[in-house]
């Protein structure tokens, strides 16, 4: 049994790949790529090598539907993470000192 998806990308079907060649001779085709369903790339593991055979083919897909995706997720406001920052006194592998600015995540709980 196969489980597969097609790939995504917009234009998968035509990249001249051997692998993408299908039927008899006088009537071939450029074929979109099958992108198997399997534990790394499925369930709680899905990203987007379940849908995509390739990262080209992912661009293709971002660039032809980024208005489509973003309208979904749209970003009204700017996000904000609460921080500290300190200055730190640290040295180099000679002795030599110097102050670095130490950034930590304040936990909220
Ligand atoms: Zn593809």
């Amino acid at each position: 049994m196969s489980n597969f998806v097609w790939c995504h990308g917009p234009s998968c079907h035509k990249s001249h790949t051997q692998d993408r060649i299908r039927g008899v001779k006088g009537s071939k085709v450029l074929r979109t790529k099958k992108v198997q369903q399997h534990a790394f790339n499925s369930g709680e593991r899905t990203s987007m090598y379940s849908y995509f055979c390739s990262q080209g083919c992912y661009n293709d897909f971002a660039n032809t539907y980024v208005r489509e995706v973003i309208a979904l997720h749209p970003r009204t406001e700017a996000l904000e993470t609460p921080i500290n920052v300190t200055k730190v006194q640290d040295t180099y592998w000679n002795n030599q000192t110097y102050m670095r600015t130490e950034i930590k995540t304040v936990d909220n709980g």
